[in-house]
């Protein structure tokens, strides 16, 4: 990457863009400890990414969740450029288009029916804001204002803005600002089968945790709103993984107290689970559990635009309907319901209808979890786990810059492999191919011997 555009663009980029989640040293000096070149990207297609020298990265993470069909997807960007000639933005309020209200419209199906109306934002974070702020005002506007506190999980990840800090438990995003954050929520065990004592298989863990919520409702119910979860997956955590029991009985707690579940799905919906959403695969009387509140983003676009879409219940939708303004979800964002990014979810939806995704990903996800395998007899791998198209291991090591090393060493070898912490995972997008899993598996092995030598 020397002497090239790719440096050109390196120290351009080193100059003048803060660049996100990064200590911005760490790519400014060579002699920082934890030094790492910053890697300019010219192009993508399908799961790979070019950069301005012709080398290529398989997108072993999907660009941070978001991307599930590929770079440069033929059909997403048909539907765009169609989009494009058409209608680029309206504003939403007062105003509505075609692709909205189709997007609206299928979401809902989706949840068959359960969820029916949807709001608009632009990223993950403002989602969880919507999804805190409509339950706390639903319960003002049904005449229980004393219901205004919320619940996480320990280590659970909402969004890094002030308010969505409120409910995420990862400390090196909440520790600095947590003076400014006025109404943390309450953390309550993580259902982590990781946490699994000697005999307790994950769905005793789940009932573990799930005790953990019914005795802090039984002195808090009273007051609490919600309870906000990332249903299967907590990513940011590190790819904890829980048993959909934790889901059943969360459900039922939450309806016993009267206190909304929101399902935080805008990592694990999509299919990335292996169902459409992850809270699907937690079921009573044989009916997937619906959520009162959904939040949806990262690759519902595709991972083309940045879109989120907060569904709710007609039940909370109601309760907002009055001839008084100060009674309405009074919330906005410029973009809110953009419609080329809805038209890019709608093309995202018509692909996993057209090509069967589900199915193809049960195979796909088989073919990871063989691929995967050998490294479970690995001294220093710990808990090697999937769920769908998320597979992650956890690494013995004492050494502070692991995951550095790993990320660059994965990189020399032509993948994108961003470990969190001492977790390992692989997130590709549901385009990859045999070869390339068998090409991200070689990468994770060779990446994890270079990192641990
Ligand atoms: C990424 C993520 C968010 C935040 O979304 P942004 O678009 O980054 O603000 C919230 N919750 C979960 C579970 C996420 O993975």
């Amino acid at each position: 990457m020397d002497s090239s555009r790719n440096a050109d663009w390196l120290a351009r980029s080193q100059a003048a863009v803060w660049h996100p989640c990064t200590q911005m040293q760490h790519h400014t000096r060579a002699d920082d400890p934890a030094h790492l070149p910053l890697v300019p990207i010219a192009r993508g297609e399908g799961p790979w990414l070019y950069d301005f020298d012709g080398k290529r990265y398989l997108d072993g993470i999907s660009s941070w969740w978001t991307n599930l069909f590929g770079h440069a997807n033929p059909r997403i960007n048909a539907a765009l450029r169609d989009q494009l000639e058409t209608l680029e933005h309206v504003m939403l309020a007062g105003f509505t288009h075609q692709p909205v209200v189709e997007l609206s419209e299928r979401l809902s199906a989706l949840t068959g029916g359960a969820l029916g109306h949807a709001f608009y934002a632009s990223d993950g974070a403002s989602a969880t804001e919507i999804a805190l702020k409509m339950s706390f005002h639903y319960w003002r506007n049904v005449g229980r204002p004393e219901k205004s506190e919320f619940l996480c999980l320990a280590g659970s990840y909402h969004g890094e803005t002030v308010g969505a800090l409120a409910v995420t438990d990862v400390a090196i995003f909440k520790d600095a600002y947590a003076p400014l954050v006025r109404a943390a929520a309450h953390v309550l065990p993580s259902p982590d089968f990781r946490q699994a004592e000697t005999g307790e298989t994950p769905a005793d863990v789940a009932r573990r945790a799930a005790a953990g919520l019914e005795s802090w409702l039984e002195q808090h119910g009273e007051r609490t709103a919600a309870l906000i979860v990332e249903p299967l997956v907590q990513g940011a955590a590190g790819m904890a993984m829980y048993d959909p029991e934790y889901l059943r009985l969360a459900r039922q707690l939450c309806d016993r107290y009267e206190v909304h579940l929101i399902c935080d799905e805008i990592a694990v919906g999509c299919g990335r689970t292996g169902t459409f959403f992850a809270h699907e695969q937690a079921a009573i009387d044989g009916n997937p559990i619906r959520p009162d509140l959904m939040c949806l983003s990262k690759g519902i676009s595709g991972g083309y635009l940045p879109l989120s879409i907060v569904l709710c219940s007609d039940t909370i939708y109601a309760a907002f309907l009055d001839d008084s303004v100060a009674r309405a979800f009074l919330h906005s964002h410029s973009y809110t319901g953009n419609p080329l990014a809805c038209r890019a979810a709608l093309a995202t939806l018509d692909i996993f209808a057209a090509d069967d995704v589900l199915a193809v990903n049960r195979q796909k996800s088989a073919k990871i979890a063989a691929a995967l395998a050998p490294l479970a007899g690995h001294d220093k791998v710990r808990h090697l786990r999937q769920r769908g198209m998320i597979a992650a291991f956890d690494v013995v090591t004492d050494d502070p810059y692991f995951s550095r090393k790993f990320y660059r060493a994965a990189l020399d070898r032509g993948a994108l492999l961003r470990p969190i912490g001492n977790t390992v995972y692989l997130m590709p997008p549901y385009i990859v191919g045999d070869d390339e899993i068998a090409t991200l598996a070689r990468v994770a092995a060779d990446a994890l011997g270079a990192a641990l030598s």
